[in-house]
């Protein structure tokens, strides 16, 4: 039995620096050009992965370039690619993020053949075969999100599979798509600007009760360098964050998110799980790229401070 299955998306980050403007009809010349992996489902998985788990990533690529990139991108990272679907009608998903000089990032997104992904062509074996299930990037997967997520997270409950799931920021604002899903969560985990839209509560204190008054067992609120704000039935109050030098927030939330479902999949009290991912989302932010500031578990925990809690 894997420890974790991630499901969600992948997508492929194309990152061109520096562009103050863009040329129109004209050439402008870059500093850099980079290729990335990119998505909650890969980042995630790629975080819990470095911290020694075994993860089974589910989700959709195209059968282009990209899509082999990524496959391969998993693959390279330990991560088992059995449950990636290659979708020949849909191109893999795709950002292409442009950074100006003073290190603002503006993206260009392709939902691609995440936006494809149908509850009905989903690897049951694969999906239910871990320890816990992560749903990662929900309100961007429109075939899945709403009823055929919360029927997914029901059926993982009845077979004895903890629960969790991650949101994206969804500009079109449709929030009512995560409630059907609260029952069956034994883990939110969601920026305060998310856990508004979908609540309505404004701080985080009475937006984790908002959710926890309708199912979920233990909420985490990332809070960017605030820290984080939990709530579960052992503890609930904020956390600080982890003095860094921060200097790309990518994927911040996802190795959070990796954090905490390590912590309280081995058995730590909420408190430390949420420190351990506190600790986690700093590192994020210590590298350019999702992944590349995140460090294996010693090296997380003397960071953190959390030796002695593990
Ligand atoms: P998201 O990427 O989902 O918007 P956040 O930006 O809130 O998530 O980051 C997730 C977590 O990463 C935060 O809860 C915090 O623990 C950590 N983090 C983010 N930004 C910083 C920062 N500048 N300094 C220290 N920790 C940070």
């Amino acid at each position: 039995m894997v420890d974790v299955v991630c499901l969600g998306i992948l997508v492929a980050d194309v990152i061109a620096r520096r562009v103050d403007e863009l040329p129109h009809g004209a050439v402008s010349l870059m500093d850099e050009v980079s290729l990335h992996g990119g998505g909650c489902a890969l980042n995630t998985a790629t975080g819990l992965a470095r911290l020694g788990l075994s993860v089974t990533v589910v989700g959709k690529v195209g059968e282009d370039t990209f899509g082999d990139f990524i496959v391969g991108l998993l693959d390279e990272r330990g991560l088992d690619t059995q449950g990636v679907l290659r979708d020949p009608a849909a191109p893999t998903s795709a950002t292409i993020v442009l950074v100006d000089s003073a290190g603002e990032r503006s993206f260009l997104h392709l939902p691609g053949a995440n936006g494809a992904l149908g509850a009905e062509e989903l690897p049951l074996d694969n999906v239910f075969a871990g320890r816990t299930l992560h749903v990662a990037g929900s309100l961007v997967m429109p075939m899945l999100d709403g009823a055929p997520t919360a029927a997914l997270l029901a059926e993982a409950r009845r077979r004895g599979v903890r629960t969790s799931l991650d949101t994206v920021y969804d500009a079109t604002g449709r929030w009512e798509r995560i409630e059907p899903c609260l029952p069956y969560l034994d883990l939110l985990t969601v920026g305060l600007s998310e856990a508004h839209g979908i609540s309505g509560q404004l701080d985080p204190a009475s937006a984790a009760t908002w959710f926890r008054d309708r199912g979920v067992a233990e909420v985490a609120l990332k809070l960017g360098p605030d820290g984080c704000y939990v709530a579960g039935a052992e503890f609930e109050g904020a956390l600080p964050a982890f003095p860094v030098r921060a200097v790309d927030g990518t994927g911040a939330g996802d190795a959070f998110a990796a954090g905490v479902i390590y912590g309280r999949l081995i058995g730590w009290p909420l408190v430390d799980a949420a420190r351990f991912a506190n600790a986690a989302g700093a590192l994020a932010t210590t590298a350019v790229g999702a992944t590349e500031g995140l460090l294996g578990l010693d090296e997380t925990l003397a960071f953190a401070g959390l030796g002695a809690a593990a």
